[in-house]
């Protein structure tokens, strides 16, 4: 008999979170903590949604452990537990390698500022003014500059320096040149400030402990959960129906796609026409491509840098960087120290995808393309590993076709939607009284720490509805 994952379920709560996703988990453990009845349905058996792992013949492979800014520390401690913070460590390693500079960083402002003063030889105040700029970019500020003309004011001319600044941004998001320099700022700053920080004891612990957090404040947790639909009436909501069960509640949030929520889950007969407008301009960030390489116990790989920008293209071109045969990808190494004990090594080597590249093959095409990527990636490796194909006991590799599977994101959106979503996702609530979204859009709020911080925003905005009792 199948199992009942909807058992002794309770028929009403204060709030209902779908997904559990970082922007989800925050926001189902700020809202228990502060009193409120939580019941978090996740459609998939493990919590985490993006920031998740998977287990193959004695390998734990981190799929979005790559690094985060060292604001996730303090969102860890104060909305978490000084446990789960104390797991973070910083990057020190941050290589970049292509065809216009090859060197090592710590990726903070100090050591890009050398970087930039000795080997691109920019003038201080270029460098100071740009650094400036950036730090003091807010949400609030308008959109009319583009990054191009950002970096074209300090850089003028100078497509190597443009590369170093971006390339590693539109590695993970797909963001262009032409994008708001806004969002470039506000992602770059966060970075730059301190560098890049990784978990200690890998994703399956982080959340792990996360999970056992929540259980701790009285979250009710469901996995295998597939929300069908968010109920709504008279433009309020009533509730969701979840494995063909409908469960009642003062408020949803809905940490599914944004795009998803609005069209698939909620509906667009339930949305005034300007706002149905509004979202069908919403465009979603690209997806990825990932190769997982497992190293046999026993091997060893010397220190290449903990996180490797690569490439062949001889200039940044974002339209390369994302297409099926790229060369630019990055190598995240894992050493031992990832997992203290384990002894074992992995590495994952990820690139920016176009889903259609992926969405349209045939099965044998789809198939043998993974095969191709593999053997490219390995290719590329060789250079910084010789005889990597003789360490290996595993490989695997993921499309934007596996992001969609696994996490329900359309197109298998890798950081949720662009920054015109983010006013779409807070107008939610104008529109449906109760309703909310939390996670990935508008760059700014993604990512793991940006997903978090989302959380922490919406609980607050969930918690004064119902303790108004959930009137506009
Ligand atoms: C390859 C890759 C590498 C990345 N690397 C980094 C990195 O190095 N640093 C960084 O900061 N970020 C990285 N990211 C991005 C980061 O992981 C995400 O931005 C962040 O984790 C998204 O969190 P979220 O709250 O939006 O939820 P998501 O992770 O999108 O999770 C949403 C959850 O909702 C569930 N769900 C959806 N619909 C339903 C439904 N109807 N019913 C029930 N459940 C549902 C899904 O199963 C999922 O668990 C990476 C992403 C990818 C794909």
């Amino acid at each position: 008999m199948s199992q009942d994952w909807l058992k002794d379920i309770k028929s009403e709560y204060d709030v209902i979170v779908i997904g559990g996703g970082l922007g989800g988990l925050t926001c189902a453990n700020m809202l228990a903590r502060g009193g409120h009845s939580v019941l978090l349905l996740e459609q998939h058996y493990n919590l985490g949604g993006l920031a998740t792992w998977f287990k193959r013949k004695g390998h734990i492979f981190d799929i979005a452990l790559h690094g985060f800014p060292v604001g996730m520390v303090k969102t860890c401690r104060k909305y978490w537990t000084p446990e789960i913070a104390n797991m973070i460590v910083q990057l020190k390693g941050i290589r970049f390698d292509n065809p216009q500079f090859s060197f090592t960083t710590t990726y903070d402002r100090e050591d890009f500022t050398r970087i930039m003063e000795q080997r691109f030889k920019i003038p201080r105040e270029n460098i100071e003014g740009f650094f400036n700029t950036a730090r003091n970019m807010n949400f609030y500020d308008g959109q009319g500059m583009t990054t191009r003309e950002f970096f074209e004011k300090f850089f003028p001319g100078r497509d190597d320096v443009h590369r170093m600044l971006m390339e590693s941004i539109t590695y993970a998001n797909g963001s262009t040149l032409d994008d708001p320099a806004l969002t470039y700022g506000i992602v770059f700053s966060n970075f730059m400030s301190k560098g890049v920080y990784t978990v200690r004891g890998g994703t399956d612990q982080f959340i792990g402990k996360m999970q056992k957090e929540l259980l701790r404040n009285g979250v009710d947790i469901r996995t295998k959960c597939l929300v069908e639909k968010i109920i709504t009436k008279d433009k309020k909501v009533g509730g969701v129906m979840v494995n063909g069960k409908k469960i009642r509640s003062k408020s949803v949030i809905s940490n599914s796609n944004l795009l998803s929520t609005i069209h698939k889950l909620v509906g667009d007969e339930n949305f005034s026409r300007s706002f149905i407008e509004e979202a069908k301009k919403v465009r979603l960030n690209n997806s990825s491509c990932q190769v997982y390489i497992g190293i046999k116990k026993g091997e060893k790989i010397d220190y290449i840098g903990d996180l490797l920008f690569t490439s062949e293209a001889k200039k940044f071109d974002p339209q390369e960087l994302c297409s099926r045969n790229t060369t630019s990808r990055t190598f995240s190494i894992y050493y031992p120290q990832t997992r203290p004990g384990s002894g074992m090594y992995s590495i994952v080597a990820s690139s920016n995808a176009n889903y259609e590249d992926w969405a349209n093959l045939s099965e044998e095409e789809y198939r043998n393309s993974k095969k191709e990527l593999i053997q490219r990636t390995l290719d590329a490796l060789e250079k910084y590993v010789p005889k990597i194909r003789d360490k290996i006991d595993y490989l695997e590799a993921a499309t934007p076709k596996t992001f969609q599977r696994y996490t329900l994101h359309l197109n298998g959106a890798s950081f949720g939607t662009k920054f015109e979503g983010l006013k779409v996702s807070m107008g939610l609530p104008k529109e449906i009284l109760g309703l909310f979204h939390t996670g990935s859009v508008g760059i700014i709020m993604s990512g793991w720490l940006g997903a978090a911080n989302y959380g922490v925003i919406v609980a607050n905005d969930v918690d004064k509805f119902l303790s108004t009792g959930g009137v506009r």
